[in-house]
């Protein structure tokens, strides 16, 4: 395999073509257009497995894999999450609303949220939704008020910060004390909130939820989690009475999105955090609550790869270098939201030398409508070339938008050399299908 491929799924083809899943994404453009994401079934199918074989190794059954649907959400990867046997989080009512739509049984589903709004509680009680993620004391009284209306018990896991550092970027770390999630520990606030929802008649309260950041590559973030989850649970038993049964320690599985980045071995790295926190639980003379973990990003992201059309090329001499695409922030918005790196090759021109560098940009009237900068480039590149980018399964669909009225691109499954529709493209007049 090549230096720079980041993920076992990508080869190069006797014309010197890119091909995902063994197919050649430039043949994949003519026939679906541009742009276009690409996502390869098999790696999505793989990748839950691998997570949950890794939970498996060190909980037998008593542990599930809830995959984090916000990172690409439509019908069809619910579909597969359920033949797949996996949980799932969802963080809307829309989430919520595509989920049932393709029949993923909704109590396999943990509702997360800062904000519920009355209306999410409701929905998500109608949907039957499993669990909610609670996030502070105010959601409970909405949770106890719809649960009573509707004569029911909801099961719910509190959200707790642990009050560490995950060390990734500020926007995607969570577990700080001042985060906006969840109750800290720290604060006194996990303990009052725990006290709460278990003196409320109709909430349930399964256990506790933690989730440090996104993109974390060492273990020791989730090992300090663990061992903080595990002595405040230790803590609650002793001082309140209550034993968690539940425990759900979050997402941020760390995703290669350049070559430099490290490889990670998502089953070692799951045993050696799943390991200790059995030790912990042992040594605090705890039974060992059902552990979930929740990847979103590890799932989906390097099944997932955005194809575009060159158009523009544009040298100025002595300062920088812009390859236009077809594309760009409106469907894959991280590079101008949080600088976020991507690997991105001439697809037509696999087998060329880079002569020069440029920054690949979109279409938008926007100067921060960029999708990587300094990319090595054939020298021959040119108008009608095909640009791949890798790594685009997760927050790249899920957060793509209309703006300047630009529709979004279809989604295509790949699988065992077919392809097929899973989105179908958006056109102008999905645009204006809501304007009156
Ligand atoms: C976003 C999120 C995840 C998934 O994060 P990834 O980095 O995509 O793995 C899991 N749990 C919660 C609560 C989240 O907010």
């Amino acid at each position: 395999m090549r230096k720079d491929f980041i993920c076992e799924n990508l080869t190069v083809n006797d014309k010197g073509h890119l091909c995902l899943a063994g197919q050649d994404v430039v043949a994949l453009a003519e026939k679906y257009g541009t742009p276009l994401y690409l996502m390869d079934e098999e790696r999505i199918r793989n990748r839950c497995r691998a997570f949950k074989e890794a939970a498996n190794i060190c909980f037998g059954d008593k542990a599930f894999i809830a995959y984090a649907s916000k990172a690409v959400s439509f019908k069809e990867i619910y579909r597969i999450m359920q033949e797949e046997k996996m949980y799932i989080d969802v963080v809307s009512s829309g989430e919520i609303y595509t989920a049932a739509n393709a029949g993923f049984p909704l109590e396999h589903a943990l509702f997360h949220s800062n904000n519920k709004t009355d209306e999410d509680v409701a929905f998500a009680m109608d949907n039957g939704v499993g669990y909610f993620v609670v996030d502070n004391e105010e959601e409970l009284f909405v949770i106890e008020r719809e649960a009573g209306k509707r004569n029911i018990t909801q099961r719910v896991l509190l959200r707790i910060t642990p009050g560490i550092d995950s060390h990734t970027f500020e926007a995607v770390s969570t577990g700080k004390v001042d985060s906006k999630f969840g109750s800290a520990i720290q604060t006194g606030q996990a303990k009052i909130i725990t006290e709460i929802a278990l003196k409320r008649k109709n909430i349930s309260l399964s256990g506790y939820h933690c989730h440090i950041g996104s993109q974390i590559f060492s273990t020791d973030a989730f090992l300090k989690a663990s061992i903080i989850m595990a002595n405040f649970i230790a803590d609650m038993k002793k001082s309140i009475g209550y034993e968690a049964e539940i425990l759900d320690m979050g997402g941020g599985f760390g995703v290669r999105y350049l070559p430099s980045e490290p490889k990670t071995d998502i089953k070692s790295f799951l045993v050696t955090i799943g390991e200790k926190i059995k030790e912990t639980f042992y040594k605090l003379n705890l039974k060992l609550p059902v552990i979930i973990f929740e990847p979103g990003r590890g799932i989906v992201a390097d099944a997932g790869m955005t194809i575009y059309t060159v158009g523009t090329v544009k040298k100025i001499p002595d300062f920088v270098n812009y390859v236009s695409i077809d594309g760009g922030m409106t469907d894959n918005v991280r590079y101008a939201m949080y600088k976020a790196s991507y690997t991105l090759f001439a697809a037509n021109k696999m087998n060329k030398k880079s002569g020069f560098t440029a920054n690949v940009v979109g279409r938008c009237c926007e100067s921060g409508d960029i999708i990587q900068k300094k990319v090595p480039m054939p020298a021959s590149i040119k108008r009608g070339d095909i640009i791949a980018c890798l790594t685009t399964g997760a927050y790249n669909y899920s957060m793509a938008s209309n703006y300047n009225r630009i529709p979004r691109p279809p989604i295509v499954m790949l699988n065992k050399g077919d392809s097929r529709i899973v989105v179908r493209r958006e056109t102008f007049a999905d645009i204006c299908s809501l304007d009156e």
